[in-house]
């Protein structure tokens, strides 16, 4: 177990009465069996190991959703904290799920329905096409992408891989997803098809303690999607979720999660309409009994070592 000795003076800041009644949520997509330069954004098995022991040792963390009672009652513990994962990805269960289990940890994965059992979103196509490209100039001006880049180390992949994505990021989300087949299909890109949970992995890792909430469907930016739509993807993704675990879906996450950027009032309302008790953005900081329970905070951890680690989670949880 890592103790951080040299924090603790730091620690016993978050003891003072002043720090209590806030909500600290950490966000992860994945975790890897071994670090990716491609996606330095999401931990190894190993790194996340150390950051749960971490969380463990030096904060309270509960389940989302007894969190979210005890922010409205006011009676969070000092130090509260939840673990969330966006998307549904495999890896939650094959990965994530042991070390959680083995510390006890609860988590909430919020799943976007359309892409289990084999699916894969449109930022994993133009991933796997930058990873595979074997030339020196990667030209998808056919697919609407609007240069040709230069493509050699990793750094060239992954800001080829940023441009690409940032591009297709918010187009309607059929066409985004066929301009991404339409890259792969270029380049002939070997697509991964088990990166996403399947229906019966989903029931296993509920069965394995983890919470499931709702993401939408399809993965849109609800803000741009028309009033129809996106009360559908919200409800098509609900009632898919309840079909397959056999019980209700109570919590949502809005994709992408910039509040105004990403999902508007609009969006809020209809997630509040279809029954959701509380919904999460990827807006920073934490929350407070005041905070809209509709809109809650949280935060991407991304530091790689321990002490970083640590640290930037205190400066989050102590900043307003
Ligand atoms: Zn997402």
């Amino acid at each position: 177990m890592r103790t951080l000795k040299l924090l603790h003076p730091l620690a016993s800041v978050l003891s003072g009465s002043g720090s209590s009644g806030k909500l600290q949520i950490l966000i992860y997509h994945r975790v890897l069996p071994s670090d990716d330069p491609l996606q330095p954004g999401e931990p190894s098995v190993a790194d996340f190991t150390w950051q749960m022991e971490i969380l463990k040792n030096h904060f309270q963390v509960l389940p989302l959703s007894e969190a979210i009672s005890k922010l409205k009652s006011q009676t969070l513990p000092a130090r509260a904290a939840c673990i969330t994962f966006d998307d549904g990805y495999a890896d939650n269960l094959h990965l994530a799920a042991p070390v959680l289990a083995s510390l006890g940890l609860p988590a909430t994965v919020f799943v976007a329905t359309d892409y289990l059992d084999g699916g894969i979103m449109f930022n994993d196509i133009t991933l796997e096409v930058v990873r595979q490209f074997k030339g020196d100039q990667l030209d998808l001006t056919a697919a609407g992408i609007d240069q040709r880049y230069t493509i050699g180390d990793t750094t060239s992949r992954l800001a080829a891989w940023r441009a690409i994505t940032s591009q297709l990021k918010y187009l309607p989300v059929e066409e985004r997803q066929n301009r991404a087949m339409q890259c792969a299909d270029m380049t002939g890109t070997r697509l991964p098809r088990d990166l996403m949970l399947k229906s019966e992995e989903l029931v296993k890792l509920k069965a394995s303690g983890v919470d499931i909430g709702a993401h939408t469907h399809r993965h849109p930016i609800l803000k741009t999607c028309s009033d129809d739509m996106a009360a559908k993807e919200i409800s098509d993704n609900k009632s898919t979720l309840q079909q397959i675990l056999g019980h209700d879906i109570e919590l949502f996450a809005y994709p992408n999660g910039v509040p105004l950027q990403d999902y508007s009032k609009r969006d809020r309302q209809l997630v509040k309409q279809q029954g959701f008790k509380a919904a999460v953005s990827t807006s920073a900081g934490t929350s407070r009994c005041d905070s809209d329970i509709y809109q809650l905070n949280r935060f991407t951890p991304w530091d790689r070592t321990p002490a970083r680690f640590y640290l930037r989670l205190l400066k989050n949880y102590l900043d307003k």
